[in-house]
Parts: structure tokens; sequence; C-alpha cells
């Protein structure tokens, strides 16, 4: 706790994200007057006197509380390292709503964390599909053989979701990824909620969270705490460090006894985010909004282009949504469309493959939210496990390419899209 005592906070309100993320968490003073950061990588950690070592086990383990402005010594890099707690405090203000932050080794390090806290053998799991596909393996082959049971819902589809959430027993968890990939349907963050704490009125047992997967479109144009959910969590790998050199992995919420329970889990499992990685990490966080508002306007611009092209039959990308209910829950929890748009090329697999071999400027690779433009075939990567029946419900044909649009020039990538696509 060394680094981020209230000292270290001189505004207690009002700034706003863009001033937060650059002024709290991190106190020079602590790194000899570095104007940013140092790297903290030792493993264990010297205490100034045997009692302060015994404070610091009695509050690690839970046997006494940490007074407000108590320092509490460092013991060991497992448990917490300096690097953490910076990234975690700058983390905080960019999440509207979240009061606190815990960071994991990677995406599914804090989506596995969180299932395995709070929910266990005999409990149930909804969740929305498709969904990404290490979540989908962590829950058909890790969470139902140790006794979990998992109802996937289709994603959008509302009235499936109602029936799921009355309809599974011991529920505890109510997992939403939205945008789905890669068709980036929508679910409503705020009717889940409702819908789940109701319950939990009408039956009197304790409320399931709601966590959202909120990688595709967070921190900087969608914010699910403001919609009512209980939990959320990031692949960090993707836009929050935003260059594809790092995994990375974070769950933040607005009671911060939710993340007290995963930073307790993260000691036995071993998965907090490491030193270097967090000093990456915390060096992208000012620039997101950034990096993020140029990408969603190329892929806007880029979406809307593309949408009259004679080689394709459909560009799946929110500001071109048609279905009223998805346009209500688009215009209800999303500021901005975002990076990602997915297109469905006539001439099927063979157009794709084409298209994403005579790219020059966009690379095909899986992953996103970096500042280069990938893209990617999903019904042979990324969504290849997947049945006939589940592609066909997900509408994920096989001439769809998604792209991650990145930051460079939009005209350029237009120009390659439109080379790569052939004379029509
Ligand atoms: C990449 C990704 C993950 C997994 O994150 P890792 O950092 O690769 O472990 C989870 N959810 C979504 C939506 C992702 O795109």
């Amino acid at each position: 706790m060394s680094q981020t005592k209230e000292g270290v906070h001189p505004h207690a309100a009002g700034l706003r994200a863009s001033t937060e993320v650059l002024t709290r968490g991190f106190d020079p003073r602590l790194s000899v007057g570095s104007a940013r950061p140092a790297v903290f990588r030792s493993s264990t950690y010297v205490f100034s006197s045997p009692e302060a070592a015994e404070r610091a086990f009695s509050v690690a383990s839970g046997k006494s509380k940490a007074a407000e402005g108590e320092n509490v010594e460092l013991i060991y890099a497992r448990l917490n390292h300096p690097n953490a707690e910076i990234v975690e405090d700058q983390m905080v203000p960019l999440e509207t709503g979240a009061k606190a932050a815990a960071v994991f080794n990677s995406g599914m390090a804090a989506i596995m964390t969180a299932m395995t806290t709070f929910a266990g053998p005999g409990d149930s799991v909804v969740y929305t599909v498709p969904v990404y596909g290490g979540t989908q393996h962590l829950i058909h082959e890790f969470l139902e053989p140790f006794g979990l049971k998992g109802v996937p819902v289709p994603a959008g589809n509302m009235k499936r979701l109602e029936e799921a959430i009355a309809g599974a027993a011991n529920l505890r968890i109510v997992f939403i990824e939205t945008p789905a990939n890669p068709t980036l349907r929508m679910t409503s963050i705020k009717k889940a909620a409702e819908v789940a704490h109701a319950r939990h009125k009408a039956n009197g047992s304790a409320p399931p969270l709601v966590m959202v997967d909120n990688t595709f479109l967070g921190p900087v144009f969608q914010h699910p705490l403001l919609h009512g959910a209980d939990l959320v969590l990031y692949s960090a790998t993707k836009y929050l460090s935003g260059f594809s050199d790092l995994l990375a992995g974070a769950a933040l919420a607005r009671d911060v006894s939710l993340i007290q329970r995963m930073k307790a889990r993260r000691v036995i499992f071993g998965n907090i985010l490491p030193p270097d990685e967090c000093w990456m990490l915390d060096g992208r966080l000012p620039t997101v909004a950034l990096r993020m508002n140029r990408a969603s306007k190329n892929a806007q611009r880029i979406a809307e282009h593309l949408n009259s092209h004679p080689r394709i039959k459909r560009v799946w990308y929110p500001s071109l949504f048609t279905d009223p209910e998805q346009i209500a829950i688009r215009n209800e929890q999303c500021d901005y469309p975002g990076g990602l748009v997915s297109l469905d090329l006539k001439g099927g697999k063979a157009a794709a493959f084409d298209f994403l071999r005579h790219l020059r400027i966009a690379r095909n690779a899986v992953s996103l939210g970096g500042v280069e433009t990938l893209a990617c075939h999903p019904m042979t990567t990324t969504h290849s496990p997947l049945s006939e029946a589940e592609l066909a419900e997900a509408e994920i044909g096989d001439g769809l390419v998604r792209l991650s649009v990145g930051t460079e020039d939009w005209r350029d990538l237009l120009a390659d899209f439109e080379q790569a696509l052939g004379k029509p």
C-alpha cells in the first residue's frame, strides 16, 4: 500500500478521468523523484521492523483491517506490489462508477478468477453467446466438470435472457459480453441487471452478480456500472494496452469488497500482473481515450463507405444497425460505435481468404484493439470450435471477415480494403 496513500491523491474529487489518470496513484517521492513510475521488480519486501511484518501479515490474511491512512508494508509480489497498486489506482477513474480495480496476467485470468470467486459447484452461470472462445472453453472444460451449470443465451435476445435468469437454479453470475464478437450484436446491460436484481427480490436469495466483458467498447464508449452491472472485466491486452505487445486483464467494481475477494483469490492462484507489464500498461492508460476515439472515427468512415460496396453482402457495425431493438440498446449504452467492423463478403470463404491475402496495410491476425489494423476470418480461426448450429445462430458465415481498425489514416485503410476486395 506504500505507493497509494492519501497524500498521493492531492485532488479528492471533481477531476475528470483524463486528468485523474495522470495525477493519482503515483507519488514521485517514492520513486526518487522520477516523473513517471519506476519498475519495482523485487519479489519480496524488507520490513521496517518485526512488528511491521506482523501487522502486514495480519492485514493481508484478513485478521485485521488497515486503519484509514495507515501505511501497511508490502510483503511479497504475488500478494501485491507497487506497480500493480499504481496501475490499479490509475485505471479506476477511467471506468465510470468504479471504486476499485484488480489487475491479472491476462483477460482470461481476470475472467477465471471472477467466475471462481463468485460461483462454485451447484451454482449456475447465465452467459451470452457467442462469447469469447477462451470464456467458452473455461465454462465447458473447467467450470462444468467442476460442478457449475452454464446456461447460454443468444446475445441480444432479451426474452431468452429473462427466461434464463428466472429459470436457473442457484444463479450466481450473469455474464454478458456486449457487443458480441464478431457481429457486434448488443445485449442490454440495464435490462439484464434489472431482471437479475428483481429475481433476487422475488425469491429472497443473494443477488446474482452481473458481470460485463467490456473489452470491445470500454472503458471509453461503454460504462456498464452506470447501467447496473456489478463487475466489469477486461482483456487489457486489447484497447487498454493498445499496441499488441502485452497480455493483461483487469476487473473493476463499484463495491470495493468484490475486488478484495478477487484479490484474495489472486494471491492463491498467483495470477497478479507482474511489475513490468503493470508499468507498460500504466504508461498506455492516458492515451486509451485518444486511441479509441481515433479508431472509432476511422472504423465508422470505413464501415459506412464499404456498406454499399458491390462485393459486400453486409457490413456489421453499430452505426449501421437496422433492428429497432438493437438501435435502442446501442443508443442507451454506447457513446460511440468503436473500432471493430465485420464484413460479410459475397463469394464466401474463397472471397474472404482472397481479401485477407491481398491486404497490404491491414495484417491477417486475430486479436484487436491495437493501433495497427488487423483482419481475420472468424469461422476458421477464433470461432472454429463452434458447431454449425452455433455458427448459424450467431450469424457467422463463411464470407465474414472481422476488422480491428487501428489509428492509421482511414483513407489509406479504405483504399487498402477496396483494392483487396478487387474490381467489382
Ligand atoms: C481477448 C479477449 C479475452 C481474453 O483476454 P486475454 O488477455 O487474451 O486472456 C476475453 N474477452 C474478450 C472479449 C477478448 O477479446
